[in-house]
């Protein structure tokens, strides 16, 4: 008996010693997630781009993920969402209403909120306003994608490491060639509460503290605007990566190339061209930069626009003459007023600046009545983009509505693509929506559930997209 109660204590111990030599070390800290994302950028956007990238000569470093699956492009009550429903999508994993930036029926906290309480490092890099829909849906409350001035003020407070981008007009009063009304300066006062705000890009960033940097009054220019001198999206992100790596913690990165969508709504093909691949120049750069083993990047989209494309008589080459965006020809042949000459004289102005932008040498009557009759700069730069991107071979979806409204249009209904590569990357395969994505990414992130958002801010005045 003695003895086969000692051989039960000596299994016992030998148990124990087993469990104490498989017991596993510290958990891994949680991965970070790079979510990229292309505003507008469908599949014919993705098909422009890659083509115009091979005629660079570099592959287009998005046909080669390690996984791909599609979203649907529905939110909450529309079939089809604008950027501020999807993008609060993706921050809280439920679809809300159209034009909604951080609001959702159950009123989640967003993934700004979410990473904060778990005291990670996040920010977002992007060629639109800091302010437009889709970074406001990670980190601002407001009942409409245009009360910019609004969404400004949650972002100091969210206390993002750091925030790279267009938009200082809706930080600053209009006494300081700001747009706000209410005589905010929050510039100065996120200065006071600590941030670093820089009005000109620095490489490395500034260290210890959070960053704020506002490179533009409005949004960034289009990539074939872009001047000698200017940073290239690819530099903003590898920075803003390497400043949350400083920090030591799990991390989460929005890069955002935003003026896809605007290009497709001026159905300006060399502009989809040039800004899609500025899209893939920063994935490119950020696979080279991030420990895919620790990481998680996905590239994906809120919607397609205007589902542009080459049709079977282009040649991606012909793009080589394009110097300039429509959104840049609009602004010298109006600066910024609708034509009040006669058609001749809008003529006469007009094929000197298509001719340096484009070699372009010839107005079609219709072209010149779809200027003449465009209420604003948004149907201006489509009755341009509708002659030149025509001369290319590269059609978009048109119909009258694309000319006759300055509301959100021309955003279709097609799946778009999600690409991933690293941690848990072949999950990104099959078909989800908005919602399911903005869940997985937090799954991802191993964040904890948070505490519901506060209500939207409806007091501030609405700018135009
Ligand atoms: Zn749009």
């Amino acid at each position: 008996m003695r003895k086969i109660a000692f051989t039960i204590l000596a299994l016992a111990a030998l148990a124990a010693c087993a469990r104490e030599t498989v017991r596993p070390s510290a958990p891994s800290p949680p991965p970070n997630v790079v979510l990229l994302i292309g505003d507008g950028f469908g599949v014919g956007a993705w098909g422009l781009g890659r083509e115009w990238s091979r005629h660079l000569g570099r592959d287009f470093v998005m046909d080669r993920p390690e996984a791909v699956g599609f979203l649907e492009t529905h939110c909450a009550d529309e079939l089809v969402t604008d950027s501020g429903a999807a993008a609060t999508a993706w921050a809280t994993g439920q679809l809300t209403t159209r034009h909604t930036i951080g609001d959702t029926p159950d009123r989640l906290p967003l993934l700004f909120e979410r990473l904060r309480t778990a005291d990670r490092s996040f920010g977002f890099v992007t060629t639109s306003r800091v302010t437009h829909a889709t970074p406001a849906g990670f980190y601002a409350h407001a009942s409409h994608r245009r009360l910019e001035d609004s969404v400004a003020v949650y972002l100091a407070p969210a206390r993002p490491t750091v925030v790279l981008g267009g938009g200082r007009r809706h930080f600053l009063p209009e006494a300081e060639d700001g747009a706000r009304t209410d005589e905010r300066n929050l510039l100065r006062e996120a200065e006071d509460a600590g941030f670093v705000v820089l009005d000109r890009f620095e490489d490395p960033l500034p260290a210890n503290r959070p960053v704020l940097g506002l490179f533009s009054s409005s949004h960034l220019p289009h990539e074939l605007d872009r001047e000698d001198g200017e940073p290239e999206l690819s530099a903003l992100a590898i920075a803003a990566i390497r400043r949350l790596q400083g920090e030591g913690k799990p991390w989460f990165l929005l890069i955002e190339e935003g003026r896809i969508d605007s290009a497709c709504h001026d159905h300006d093909g060399p502009g989809v061209a040039w800004n899609a691949v500025r899209l893939d120049r920063a994935l490119e750069s950020v696979l080279e930069e991030v420990d895919l083993s620790r990481t998680l990047v996905l590239v994906g989209a809120d919607h397609a626009t205007t589902s542009p494309t080459f049709l079977e008589t282009a040649h991606s080459e012909s793009l080589d003459v394009v110097t300039a965006s429509v959104e840049e020809m609009e602004r010298r042949i109006f600066e910024g007023e609708p034509w009040a000459g006669t058609p001749r004289a809008l003529e006469e102005r007009a094929l000197p600046v298509l001719d340096a932008a484009v070699r372009h040498t010839g107005l079609e009557p219709q072209d010149l009545d779809r200027m003449l009759v465009a209420k604003n700069q948004y149907e201006r730069r489509a009755a341009i983009g509708k002659a030149i991107s025509r001369r290319f071979g590269i059609s978009f979806i048109s119909f009258r509505d694309h000319l006759s409204s300055s509301q959100v249009h021309g955003h279709t209904q097609e799946p778009v693509p999600l690409r991933a590569w690293g941690v848990r990357a072949q999950e990104a395969q099959g078909v989800r929506d908005h919602a399911q994505l903005g869940r997985w990414i937090a799954d991802v992130l191993q964040l904890p559930k948070g505490e519901p958002a506060r209500s939207a801010d409806t007091a501030h005045v609405a700018t135009p997209d």
